[in-house]
């Protein structure tokens, strides 16, 4: 017999988003973005866009959704090919790739030697992004490579330059001198920073001295009409679509394979719930392959490999979120936003975050979710467990998370306050422009 989600603890209690597929042009919601579109197209600066990767993480699919509501006041700019690529072209935006195999090598943890070998493909980098830069008003850079490159060709283009910071800055994520190349381009040449959770401004302000409260705070938005696309009122259909386990009770972890995302600690964990699954959606996009690797053998060495389903790379979050009993968070560094979470949220599934970093910005304990200390596989177990033995419990936690994912991380709310913040930067810099001319 195929279970609906009557046959579920959790699932009986989660029918809580509606099946039919809202057309956005057409819904409240829609109209509301499309209006506010409408006045901040009138007022757009140009926009140069220029992010590292090909690859699709969480600042890219940020920027995809500005890409989505402004195509033709922007131009992306990508220093690696990629299925990003792809993506924005089907939005209508311009991409160019300007790329150097050398560059595109420096890692994480650089060197200073490292950096002085990749010199030459820098400097051609720099180049052919100041003068694609000439044709707009500013230079919005969305990743630390882009950051570094925009910054050091501000003498050649000197267009305002704006980073959205996705990242925590501190020794836990990144080498020294990373950290220390970051520090003085965003003192030399940065304009304005907007920072995607108070963390991550509170970790630039540690870093480079500027006040935190200098970095406007713009939250990344889910498209909550996404989700409300997918029926999860039969969840058996639901996972025999997938290809999951139709009876099994499965915690779903989304995300890149990569130690600090803590899939580990969520194999740790599953081996004190004895029939419960593990679905680790997400593949290794930055050469964490040994780590993927790596948790395969320990799902073997652990005995659970039957219960853990590796999915891969998968396009349709919604359908596979709402497939699952409870959504996990399992960062063992303190995350900078976290979107799975929302995503989570907005999917009207009970999620257990990690608690660190911008998370505890978006979970409340309790309320709309459950914080679990980062790093521990027992308590994480404890958490997974509590969750699923109160159903009633479960099910307030995942309609208020539902509610604050779409009231406090909308996609309009994201796009408004971001177009704000360009408008703002362009106004500063057009004050100070006036102000050195006239007499
Ligand atoms: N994601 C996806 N398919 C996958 C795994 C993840 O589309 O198989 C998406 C996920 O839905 C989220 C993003 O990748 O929107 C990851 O963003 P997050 O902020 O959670 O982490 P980051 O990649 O920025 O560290």
């Amino acid at each position: 017999m195929r279970p609906t989600l009557d046959a579920s603890p959790l699932a009986h209690s989660l029918p809580l988003v509606a099946p039919a597929c809202i057309d956005p042009a057409a819904a409240p919601l829609g109209s509301g973005i499309a209006a506010s579109a409408a006045v901040h197209k009138a007022a757009l600066p140009h926009v140069l866009f220029v992010d590292q990767s090909g690859q699709l993480g969480g600042a890219e699919f940020a920027l995809l959704q500005l890409a989505e509501h402004y195509p033709s006041h922007m131009e992306v700019v990508l220093l690696a090919d990629g299925p990003f690529r792809l993506r924005l072209e089907a939005l209508g935006a311009r991409v160019q790739i300007i790329n150097d195999a050398s560059v595109s090598g420096i890692a994480r943890q650089a060197s200073a030697l490292n950096c002085l070998r990749v010199l030459p493909g820098i400097v051609r980098q720099v180049r052919a992004i100041a003068a694609r830069a000439q044709a707009f008003d500013m230079l919005f850079v969305n990743t630390q490579k882009a950051l570094v490159l925009g910054a050091l060709g501000k003498a050649l283009h000197r267009k305002p330059v704006v980073w959205y910071q996705h990242d925590i800055l501190t020794r836990e994520h990144f080498g020294r001198v990373q950290l220390a190349v970051v520090k003085w381009a965003v003192r030399l040449a940065v304009d304005q920073v907007i920072v995607n959770s108070r963390a991550s401004a509170k970790s630039l302000a540690a870093l480079t001295g500027r006040a935190a409260d200098t970095a406007p705070v713009v939250y990344n938005g889910i498209d909550a009409s996404a989700f409300n696309c997918v029926d999860g009122t039969d969840m058996g259909m639901l996972r025999q679509r997938l290809g999951l386990p139709e009876h099994a009770w499965l915690a779903g972890l989304f995300g890149r394979l990569a130690p600090w995302k803590g899939q580990h600690i969520a194999l740790e964990a599953l081996t004190r719930l004895p029939d419960a699954h593990l679905v680790l959606v997400g593949a290794p996009l930055f050469g964490e392959d040994a780590y993927a690797q790596r948790l395969r053998d320990e799902a073997s060495a652990l005995g659970i490999a039957e219960r853990v389903h590796f999915a891969g790379f998968q396009d349709d979050i919604p359908a596979w979120m709402k497939a699952m009993n409870v959504i996990l968070h399992t960062s063992t560094e303190p995350e900078p936003f976290g979107r799975v979470i929302v995503e989570g949220m907005a999917a009207g599934r009970p999620v257990i975050a990690a608690a660190a970093g911008g998370v505890t910005e978006i979970v409340r304990h309790g309320r709309n979710g459950w914080l679990v200390k980062p790093g521990d596989a027992a308590v994480l177990a404890d958490a997974i467990g509590v969750l699923r033995n109160d159903p009633a419990l479960a099910q307030r936690l995942a309609q208020q998370a539902l509610h604050d994912a779409q009231a406090e991380f909308s996609v309009d709310q994201y796009v408004q306050r971001m177009m704000d913040a360009l408008n703002k930067a362009v106004k500063r810099r057009d004050g100070e422009a006036n102000a050195q001319t006239s007499p």
